[in-house]
């Protein structure tokens, strides 16, 4: 679903422009607003290394389709794997 990750995507930049707490990287505070683009599960959090309450490096996985989404220098990659044409 192209346009349910536009939205996300694009709450997510609006919030981190106009609110100065969500102004840098992944933190466990933006969970509440990203969800699966595939199935808009709610995503789970796997922190492999977290500086200052946020998150460096890890994983957001979709509890209810599984998908797996890395974070990579603080940076989730929400990107749908049918995507990824690998
Ligand atoms: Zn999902």
């Amino acid at each position: 679903m192209q346009f349910g990750l536009s939205i996300i995507v694009i709450k997510w930049l609006i919030i981190k422009k106009y609110n100065p707490c969500y102004n840098t990287l992944m933190k466990h505070s933006l969970l509440e607003i990203l969800a699966c683009p595939v199935c808009k599960g709610p995503l789970e959090l796997k922190v492999a290394a977290e500086e200052n309450g946020e998150i460096t490096a890890g994983s957001l996985r979709c509890g209810k389709c599984g998908v797996e989404y890395p974070i990579t220098e603080g940076i989730p990659d929400l990107l749908p794997p049918e995507k990824e044409n690998r």
